[in-house]
């Protein structure tokens, strides 16, 4: 009997649990209605969007995307993001080799946007030339090679006759309708009378003037170190081996290689005007050796 009695017991107290959890259930439900009503009676914003204005990023600086907000109430339409900086864009300055007498740089880098510096460039200072007496190893420059020489007569003994000319080459450049900016070795030659170059293309290859009958013509401009320029005329004559300066320009010539400073030639080969030949003459000596004539 008592055990019956205490299952019965237990089985009400189940049904009230029961009970108890799905009131509680109803309970819960009932409020959640309620403040559902609550929110649907609050005045809604009719939002008035307004753009918030983007930023772009720079190099160094983040920047923002376009947002809105409403202009009413304040609200957030659209969130502006943050642009990360974009970072420098690197662009190389090429690096310039010093030669004898201009200075060069070291490359450099710098932004291509911006403009900023990122790796400077330094100054190489100019290399100088091998040497003030010879012919400069690295340039071809020649100074101080002025010398006295003499004619020799048919016996191959000296003469009295002397001409004055550069002992080693000067170095320049030739161009023609083959070749471009070739090297170009010449000899300068002044006597009493006369001043001729003689100019040998690829350094050996002399020109000359193949014909038996005709005079070959140039038109030779000379340019003093202040930048005057002269121009005159020159002659290779039938079966020649030099350029000799027309005698009505000889003496320009010659007060040019006088002076000390440096002269420089440009020299064109009128019947085919393609044929070029460019070279400067460093006069150093000259005039000293000249005067021994
Ligand atoms: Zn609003
Ligand atoms: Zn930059
Ligand atoms: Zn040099």
């Amino acid at each position: 009997m008592e055990k019956s009695i205490r299952k019965l017991l237990l089985s009400a107290m189940a049904l009230v649990t029961v009970f108890a959890l799905s009131a509680c259930g109803e309970g819960s439900g009932d409020k959640d209605a309620e403040s559902a009503g609550e929110t649907t009676t609050e005045a809604k914003c009719e939002h008035v969007e307004k753009v918030i204005q983007g930023l772009d990023a720079t190099c160094t600086a983040a920047g923002k995307t376009e947002g809105k907000e409403c202009a009413t109430c304040g609200e957030i339409l659209v969130a502006q993001n943050e642009i990360p900086a974009t970072g420098h864009t690197e662009a190389v300055l090429s690096a310039q080799a010093a030669t004898c007498t201009t200075a060069g740089k070291t490359e450099g880098k710098e932004c291509s946007v911006c403009g900023e510096t990122l790796v400077e460039q330094t100054e190489i200072e100019a290399l100088g030339h091998t040497t003030t007496t010879g012919t400069c190893d690295r340039c071809g420059l020649s100074f101080g090679s002025w010398e006295l020489y003499y004619y020799v007569d048919e016996f191959q003994q000296p003469t009295n006759d002397g001409y004055v000319a550069n002992g080693s080459y000067f170095v320049g450049t030739f161009s023609n309708s083959a070749t471009t900016n070739s090297r170009l070795y010449v000899t300068v030659l002044a006597d009493e009378e006369d001043i001729a170059f003689f100019l040998y293309e690829y350094g050996s290859y002399q020109v000359k003037n193949a014909s038996s009958r005709y005079s070959d013509e140039y038109e030779i401009t000379m340019k003093l170190s202040n930048g005057t320029k002269y121009e005159m005329t020159g002659t290779m004559y039938a079966g020649g081996d030099r350029l000799f300066v027309d005698s009505s320009y000889r003496s320009k010539v010659l007060n040019a290689l006088k002076s000390g400073e440096e002269v420089s030639f440009y020299i064109v080969f009128a019947d085919y005007t393609t044929s070029t030949y460019l070279f400067t003459v460093q006069t150093n000596n000259f005039a000293e050796e000249y005067s021994k004539l």
